[in-house]
């Protein structure tokens, strides 16, 4: 099957192709190897919406890849471009990526094929409250079934929706808040959920660029002060990875949109350019940059880093020879095709694989997840407590030294954790110990490259999954 012009394999295919070459390090008995790759439940739906004074018919999927943990989770997607292989490949990309954090569900997606540029608030409220009671009535949401997220073309909105749909159909239920993340945080949404994917994918490259051998091999310097950095997507993953690298001193030199890219050797300011574009509908003509009118050349800029942060397939057999970064951080699911993949890797690119860099949005959704079980705020029980503690800790220290600590400094010390504190220190210390994992691996049984290192590690967990769970006779 060939699905699109820019690699003779279907986006599903490219999975497989990847989770073969894992393979080859595992010894594995095949059947066990071929369930752990299929879809293990795709819901496709077709259902009425009147839309004005027409009835249109809708086009929606939910795919469960694995039900080797429970609940199965994953984003839900709003495209014109969505179809069941898409689908199908993003929710087994989820299986893998929650293997790989620790994160105990199966892979799910959903999708619903619409643009939502093109349709009013109103009628994708009324879009996505039919898709939540298709989806309640198949038993395929609900919070130890499965558990959807925001991903591209939606967010809080739509989670918001989603739960208020759950809800009512389901009063009564005390978990029922858990049935959705992603939602905002005055509806039982966790504190640091939206920019989650954009900080881990920041956190993961912070990682890579301080690993000497790594940056020797790519000729770079350690650290990420002065690395010149280029992010396709402006959405809610490219511009929170824009704004944390920018914050870290790196130098944002372009950003790519659909409508165009914008380029500035010196850096961007990125909430400047984010102003610019809320104000202005487009990326173009910011002030301080140069516009780039074919959006896809500012892939193939000088750079040190490069950071797809849209759609799938954007780097592909026709460009991949074109591409200069030393690093590709893989922020959105599927970046590049495997022919690429095979190219970039000849030419001795770095790539940080998407079933690892882009995990911190389903590693904070779990966060919240268990926020929604347990009823209670992250911090509530023991912020005061640490506060009272670090102040009796810090009066024997001013006494023993005969020294008193400053107030701005008194300030910092005694601080009890918020919400957002935990929530950042456990997706922090998740990215660094997944890279950490994919890399001592990737050295140990000499795996070419870290995509494929990943994919082995995620495939050992699984595999430890089935073996402790049993196949059912
Ligand atoms: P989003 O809808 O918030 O943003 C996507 C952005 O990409 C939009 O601004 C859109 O205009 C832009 N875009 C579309 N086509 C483009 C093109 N051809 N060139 C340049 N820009 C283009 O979506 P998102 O949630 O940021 O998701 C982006 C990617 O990250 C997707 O692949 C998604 O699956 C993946 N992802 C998202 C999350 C999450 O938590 N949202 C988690 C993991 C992975």
């Amino acid at each position: 099957m060939n699905q699109n012009r820019t690699s003779a394999y279907s986006f599903f295919n490219c999975i497989e192709k990847n989770f073969d070459k894992a393979a080859r390090f595992l010894s594995i008995e095949k059947g066990l190897l071929e369930q752990i790759k299929a879809c293990n439940a795709v819901f496709r739906i077709h259902f009425p919406v009147k839309i004005g004074k027409e009835i249109k018919v809708i086009e929606a999927y939910r795919v469960q890849h694995s039900h080797h943990k429970l609940p199965c989770k994953g984003g839900i997607r709003y495209s014109i471009k969505v179809n069941q292989d898409e689908v199908m490949t993003l929710a087994a990309l989820m299986t893998y990526k929650c293997a790989i954090v620790d994160v105990p569900f199966g892979g799910a997606k959903g999708g619903i094929k619409i643009d939502p540029q093109t349709i009013s608030s109103e009628n994708i409220e009324k879009i996505t409250r039919r898709y939540t009671s298709e989806l309640i009535k198949k038993n395929f949401i609900g919070p130890g079934i499965d558990v959807p997220a925001p991903d591209y073309g939606t967010g809080e909105r739509e989670m918001s929706w989603i739960f208020d749909t759950f809800l009512s159909l389901r009063s009564g239920d005390v978990d029922a808040l858990a049935c959705v993340t992603g939602k905002p945080v005055s509806q039982g949404g966790v504190r640091g959920r939206k920019e989650a994917t954009g900080l881990g994918v920041f956190y993961g490259i912070r990682e890579l660029c301080h690993v000497k051998e790594e940056m020797d091999f790519v000729g770079l310097d350690l650290g990420l002060i002065g690395k010149k950095i280029i992010i396709q997507g402006l959405g809610n993953v490219g511009y929170h990875a824009a704004t944390f690298f920018h914050e870290a001193g790196a130098i944002i030199i372009a950003l790519a949109e659909r409508e165009g890219a914008i380029y500035n050797e010196k850096g961007l300011n990125v909430s400047k350019v984010f102003l610019h574009l809320k104000n202005t509908g487009s990326i173009l003509n910011f002030p301080e940059a140069k516009n780039i009118e074919n959006t896809e050349k500012a892939l193939e800029l000088e750079c040190d880093i490069l950071i797809p942060a849209a759609l799938e397939n954007v780097i592909h057999r026709n460009n991949a020879n074109r591409i200069k970064a030393k690093i590709i951080g893989e922020a959105a699911n599927g970046p590049i095709t495997p022919e690429a993949d095979e190219i970039l890797e000849k030419k001795g690119v770095i790539i940080v694989p998407d079933i690892y860099l882009n995990a911190g949005g389903v590693t904070v959704s779990y966060f919240e997840w268990l926020k929604n079980l347990s009823h209670v705020r992250y911090g509530r029980m023991e912020k005061k407590f640490s506060e009272n503690m670090n102040a009796e800790l810090l009066q024997v220290i001013e006494t023993i030294c005969n020294k008193k600590i400053s107030k701005e400094e008194k300030k910092i010390i005694l601080r009890g954790p918020r919400e957002i504190d935990l929530i950042r220190s456990g997706l922090e210390d998740t990215m660094i110990n997944g890279f950490h994992k994919i890399r001592d691996l990737k050295k140990s049984s000499k795996i070419e490259n870290m995509r494929t290192a990943a994919f082995v590690l995620a495939i050992n967990k699984i595999i430890d999954s089935y073996e402790k769970l049993g196949i059912f006779p």
